[in-house]
């Protein structure tokens, strides 16, 4: 079943409020089987409205509507609704004395305006609405089927869970919009897309989306209104053929985290973790204490910001960085053993680069990251220039230091199982 969203509020276009309505449908309504072909956000302005509404209709159907369902005189969602499809507003005294009763729990008189909260448009089912004031609505005739939701995100949420998507479900004939995705790092998009791009036929009728971000390229596979058994199937295979193309470049799946895994991995085979961070300022080990259970690896790190520190706490030696520079392959190596050896630690990982947006030159640009990473006593280096301003810089500094470090311990040869 297809069905149009339409997020309605001056708010949402003017940016002061984020339409979390849209994206929180789009995820409950794929769960439902239901395919979302567009997603319309409006003014609070009839006109607009009528012709959102009109055109959802015309091409699709079905459509979902939020907000615009308050007393005052900018919601107007349920008049021009009403008055879209010929059916007249009817004032329904049960609705009526429910609204009245919730007033009286709260210690509250309702206003003139309240009543028309409990006008309903003829023939309409009413979706009854215990955690606010306006009720949902269920319109459907020959023109199609138009259901009306209140904006209030909580209240949104219930109605949809509690009323429309058993509704819903019911025509999704039990198919599924279901996605998985395979995680990437390290490597551009559209290099990825050269690897990936001879088996995009291959995984038809799966849809293949790349979302880069700053912790890489995310490849996601969707399959429309499928069996959820075929679904699974389907995906499953997708990843696989995916991962065998993005090769080194992919290190997980779905949610998976780069940090997490690698403290799993280094948990497995009883190793300790040390940091050492220049540039990104400790945002390595904030990465990696955010997943519960670090500390059974993690010893800590050492935010080497200013040279002297680097002298001082890891042992880089003065000449190194006076020779080499403090952004250098020599002094990325030496931080990385200079930590592990001062924390006791059996693997590590070290950046120092430059943010900036000052301190570049033409040998050194702003963007230059020399990451080291160790296990067991050998080490590497790696030399990236990163895109983007200072923060940018930082959180793919981040990235790249933990994928360095996950690649090494990837490649050390499998644990004998006792
Ligand atoms: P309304 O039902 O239009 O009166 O909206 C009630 C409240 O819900 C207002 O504070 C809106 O900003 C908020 N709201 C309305 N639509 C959305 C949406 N799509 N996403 C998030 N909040 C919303
Ligand atoms: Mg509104």
């Amino acid at each position: 079943m297809r069905l149009e969203l339409i997020t309605i509020g001056t708010e949402l276009l003017l940016g002061h409020t984020i339409d979390t309505n849209g994206a929180e449908l789009g995820l409950a309504l794929a769960e439902a089987g239901i395919r979302v072909g567009r997603r319309t956000t409006v003014a609070d302005d009839g006109d607009t409205i009528r012709e959102a509404v009109e055109q959802a209709l015309a091409c699709s159907g079905a459509v979902l509507v939020t907000g615009g369902l308050g007393p005052t005189a900018d919601d107007v969602t349920k008049r021009v609704v009403a008055d879209l499809l010929g059916l007249p507003l009817e004032f329904q005294p049960d609705l009526w004395e429910g609204l009245l009763a919730r007033f009286a729990r709260f210690g509250r008189i309702p206003s003139d305006r309240n009543r028309s909260q409990a006008e309903v448009p003829r023939g309409a089912t009413v979706l009854p609405n215990r955690w606010g004031t306006a009720p949902g609505l269920w319109l459907e005739n020959q023109q199609g089927l138009v259901i009306l939701l209140p904006g209030v995100p909580g209240e949104m949420r219930r109605l949809l869970e509690h009323e429309v998507l058993p509704r819903l479900r019911q025509r999704g004939a039990g198919l599924v919009v279901r996605s998985r995705t395979l995680r990437t790092t390290g490597i551009p998009e559209s290099a990825l897309a050269e690897r990936v791009g001879e088996v995009e036929a291959a995984l038809a009728p799966l849809s293949l989306a790349y979302l880069p971000g700053l912790e890489g390229v995310d490849l996601r596979l969707t399959a429309w209104e499928l069996q959820p058994e075929e679904a699974a199937t389907r995906l499953e295979a997708g990843v696989d053929l995916l991962r065998a193309r993005a090769g080194e470049f992919a290190y997980g799946v779905d949610q998976e985290d780069l940090a997490a895994l690698i403290l799993a991995e280094a948990r497995r085979r009883g190793f300790r973790l040390a940091t050492a961070e220049s540039c990104t300022g400790g945002a390595v080990g904030e990465r990696i204490t955010r997943i519960a259970g670090s500390s059974e690896v993690y010893l800590g790190g050492v935010i080497a910001y200013h040279n002297a520190v680097k002298i001082s706490e890891l042992g880089v030696r003065p000449e190194l960085i006076t020779a080499a520079g403090a952004v250098s392959e020599p002094v990325a190596l030496a931080m990385v053993t200079g930590v592990v050896g001062c924390l006791g630690a059996d693997v590590g990982v070290a950046v120092t680069g430059i943010a900036g947006p000052g301190g570049g030159t033409t040998d050194k640009p702003v963007g230059l990251v020399y990451l080291a990473s160790t296990v067991s006593g050998t080490s590497r280096v790696r030399r990236i220039v990163l895109p983007g301003d200072r923060q940018e810089i930082r959180a793919r500094a981040v990235q790249a230091a933990l994928f360095l470090l996950h690649q090494q311990l990837a490649e050390l040869p499998p644990q004998h199982s006792l």
